[in-house]
């Protein structure tokens, strides 16, 4: 292998399609503040989303931060540790109090059962993540947050285009974030939205964007500025073009790693929800009693050019900026998976028969080990 692989790699749309799209740019001079293809893009992700109201930002963390302002909240949200360090700060930089609930052991989303015992007279909303495009307990959730009269508030990052049973996944909760940053599978360079149903958020949520501006002489709210420009939504139209396409090719590379590793020992894959079509947006493994610990496995495969992801470790309750304040042993199911999780190369032209190099890597390490574990099963 010559070329270092790495966990991703932008998708881009063939260069003279984003070029055209500047020529109206350059004519109009209207870069940004909701020009032509911030509306058209905005239109057309509502209809690929299944979704009634859409918000375009200028990234996913500013989406997310300014939904949750949107809800008016105080005091505690109950959310993931295992994810992205953007689901926690856009909690606490709202000035609320993030408490980690554990998760479940098969998909990795939020465990439903146990978020009834961190609900307190505090607790405002839930915030859970489509970890992977996993999508969460929903039904579950949504039957929580009704009995104890909480807002449910997704970090659906990872879940751009999927649908459970038919239904977009942007209808779940109150509202739900998503992110079009370079890295994932829908990109508008850095970008993202936020989906929900009562349309009073719409109003709030594009003013909130926009310093909190109501017109030219009033302002009504502290907002911030998370404004999606045109550079951007043009890439996003570029880009819509080409999903269906990216998305396939992605499946058939995920297909290729799951039946080359699949019930191999000491692998995880994570569970396939039937009812979900997915984006397959990551490649997620979990050693779990592998003949190689996952660090070495890691630096195996670095010294081969092929360079994995340790998503999501560490844990976001063991970060130094929430250390004093929690302590990782309190989800013991996510502080074990993050120790052997490590996301594979996958993007849309990632060649199959890379797919299988790191396959044979990864498998021929087993072999190499087998003597460590006889030794081990004579203890
Ligand atoms: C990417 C990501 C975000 C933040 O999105 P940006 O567009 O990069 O700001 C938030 N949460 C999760 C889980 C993510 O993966």
């Amino acid at each position: 292998m010559q070329k270092p692989v790495m966990v991703t790699r932008a998708t881009l749309p063939p260069f003279e399609e984003y070029t055209e799209m500047l020529k109206p740019i350059w004519e109009s001079a209207w870069l940004t503040n909701m020009g032509q293809f911030h509306e058209e893009l905005k239109e057309k992700l509502k209809e690929r989303m299944k979704v009634k109201g859409l918000e375009l930002f200028v990234n996913g963390h500013m989406a997310l931060e300014l939904a949750i302002q949107a809800f008016g909240l105080k005091g505690e949200v109950i959310t993931t540790p295992f994810t992205f360090a953007s689901t926690a700060h856009a909690i606490v930089r709202n000035g609320l109090e993030p408490v980690f609930c554990d998760i479940r052991p098969d998909d990795y989303t939020l465990d439903e059962t146990k978020i009834e015992e961190r609900i307190t007279d505090r607790t405002c909303a839930i915030l859970p993540v489509h970890v992977y495009g996993n999508i969460c307990q929903v039904e579950k959730i949504q039957e929580i947050a009704d009995r104890h009269g909480l807002k449910v508030i997704y970090d659906a990052a990872h879940a751009f285009g999927e649908e459970k049973d038919g239904i977009g996944v942007g209808n779940f909760g109150d509202a739900s974030m998503f992110s079009f940053h370079a890295t994932k599978v829908f990109n508008t360079i850095e970008g993202g939205a936020v989906a929900f149903r009562e349309t009073w958020l719409e109003d709030r949520l594009y003013k909130l964007k926009n310093f909190g501006i109501m017109g030219e002489e009033s302002v009504e709210y502290v907002g911030g500025n998370g404004k999606m420009n045109e550079f951007q939504a043009a890439m996003g139209l570029c880009n819509l073009r080409h999903l269906d396409e990216n998305i396939s090719k992605r499946e058939r590379i995920v297909k290729r790693y799951r039946e080359r590793l699949g019930g191999k020992e000491g692998i995880r894959l994570g569970t396939v929800d039937p009812a979900v079509s997915y984006n397959y947006a990551y490649m997620p493994v979990v050693l779990d009693g592998f003949r190689m610990e996952r660090d070495q496995l890691y630096a195996f495969l670095k010294e081969h050019g092929i360079h994995p992801r340790k998503y999501f470790y560490p844990c976001v309750n063991a970060y130094e900026c929430y250390q004093d304040r929690y302590d990782p042993d309190e989800t013991p199911v996510a502080r074990d998976i993050s120790k052997g999780v490590m996301t594979l190369p996958l993007y849309p032209d990632l060649p199959l028969e890379t797919v299988d190099y790191i396959c044979d890597l990864i498998l021929g390490t087993a072999g190499q080990a087998a003597s460590v574990e006889e030794n081990t099963l004579e203890r």
